[in-house]
Parts: structure tokens; sequence; C-alpha cells
């Protein structure tokens, strides 16, 4: 069992983490306006609706940023330092932000990178990161 840190599904998160189980990344899309949320929420940002459609993205992205973790944040994560946490647009129509790991080493690692998402299951739940694209 990792001592690494696991989300907690709530009402509106469950879908999302069900999902990811099933190795499936899914951002919601409002039914009233078409913006795309991640994270999950309740309602839309852009005008309130509370019904979504699911859109299930491919998994492939581009590095918009990252930075190189030194530090281990908790006890958990020691020994695993350096390592990659970035930012990566996925293509979508509005261009959805996901800040995920990146395992590759962080001098292979460059902004404008094409990266596509790979899981990780940590107690049960399967956790997405991304790896260097071919
Ligand atoms: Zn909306």
């Amino acid at each position: 069992m990792s001592d690494k840190p696991v989300p907690t599904p709530s009402e509106d998160t469950g879908r999302f983490w069900d999902a990811c189980n099933d190795g499936r990344f899914v951002v919601q899309r409002c039914t009233d306006c078409g913006t795309e949320l991640f994270y999950p929420a309740a309602a839309c940002p852009n005008c309130w609706n509370t019904d979504f459609d699911d859109v299930e993205l491919n998994g492939n992205g581009t590095v918009e940023s990252f930075t190189v973790v030194h530090r281990a944040p908790t006890d958990a994560f020691e020994g695993e330092t350096p390592y990659v946490v970035a930012l990566v647009t996925m293509g979508t129509e509005n261009d959805v932000t996901v800040m995920a790991n990146v395992l590759a080493n962080p001098g292979d690692v460059s902004v404008g990178d094409s990266v596509t998402m790979t899981w990780e299951e940590r107690n049960g739940q399967q956790l997405y990161q991304f790896e260097l694209a071919e």
C-alpha cells in the first residue's frame, strides 16, 4: 500500500475517478454553452448550467510549462526526486490544461514536447500521468 496521497471521490468527482479506473480521461462539456471543464465541478463556471456530457480525451497533449521537484513534499516521495510536474494542454475544443507528472528524466523534458497519458495504480485508484511521446 502506497503512502502517497490518493484522491477521495466526491459527489462531483466520482464519475471522473471511476472513468480513470476504466483507463479513460474524461472532461465535462456543458450542455448549454459547450465549456469544457477540468477539474470536475457541480456547475459550469460560464453559465451555471448543471448538466454535462462526458468527453473522453485521447490522452495526447503538449507540455505548456513544467517544474522539477528536487525536495520531496512528504516522506512518501523520498527517493523519487528529482521529478517533473507539468502543465499539459490536452487537445480539445477549449484546450483543457492538466497538471501531472511527466515520467522522464528532467533533462529530457522541454516546453512544447508532445506527451501521452499513462496510468499508475495507487491503492486501487488509477491516476493519470504523462510520458514523452515517441
Ligand atoms: Zn455553460
